[in-house]
């Protein structure tokens, strides 16, 4: 199958997982995740309509992005983000960064910002599958991190990120986005100052179908738009 086919039936799936979910298809964002991707295939992705694009390297996002020909409209940072990298990740300009755990990274990215005059949006990661191979804030400090993190002015926190457990239990991965979705519901009634609950990023390619079900605005696909990866 063509890569053309695929992100037409991927697209097709995330509009009927909303509809069933009586949700409007266009209130969610297909991310479609490129790292490991060539250069010639994120082009031709490019030009079947992708529009946002992610990258979990910044190494790797510095070698190919500036290259492309092709125009995206966003790019999106979903891996961990060491602080010694944010001068070149912001170099990049990513619309969202969506995997802000750590105060202290939260804390040099903002003093960068400060220095330059710019606000960035980020989203934070929450650990809901309680996996120690996972990053993330655990769900219960996840208020208090925002709290604090809600005092680093040049920073718009917009919502929040998890991976599930890779499981083929559904009901397992059901319940971190359940687990999520609770936590930026209560986030968001607290009104508090220079936070809006607004992406709920969850969802990749085993599991975008119950993540939308739960609320998700942003899908993060590589495998079933690409193909396996191949490291
Ligand atoms: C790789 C990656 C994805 C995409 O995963 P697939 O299973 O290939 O769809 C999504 N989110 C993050 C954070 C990733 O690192």
């Amino acid at each position: 199958m063509s890569l053309n086919d695929n992100i037409k039936i991927i697209r097709e799936r995330v509009a009927n997982a909303a509809i069933k979910a009586n949700r409007d298809p266009k209130d969610i964002k297909l991310l479609a995740v490129t790292k490991t991707r060539t250069i010639e295939t994120i082009e031709e992705a490019l030009l079947n309509n992708i529009e946002f694009i992610g990258e979990n390297k910044v190494q790797e996002a510095e070698n190919k992005l500036p290259s492309l020909k092709g125009k995206f409209k966003e790019f999106h940072f979903i891996g961990h983000l060491q602080s010694n990298k944010i001068n070149k990740l912001m170099e990049l300009k990513p619309t969202l960064i969506h995997s802000i755990d750590k105060f202290s990274t939260a804390n040099k990215l903002n003093n960068y910002l400060k220095q330059n005059s710019i606000t960035q949006d980020i989203l934070i990661e929450v650990n809901t599958s309680g996996e120690d191979s996972k990053f993330g804030v655990k769900p219960a400090d996840t208020l208090a991190f925002i709290k604090s993190a809600s005092q680093l002015e040049n920073i718009n926190i917009k919502g929040l990120m998890t991976i599930s457990m890779f499981t083929d239990d559904k009901e397992i991965i059901r319940s971190s986005f359940t687990k999520l979705r609770n936590l930026f519901e209560e986030i968001r009634t607290l009104q508090i100052t220079n936070i809006e609950m607004k992406f709920l990023s969850m969802g990749m390619t085993n599991d975008f179908e119950i993540a939308i079900e739960e609320g998700s605005n942003i899908v993060r696909i590589g495998t079933a738009l690409f193909g396996a990866r191949d490291y």
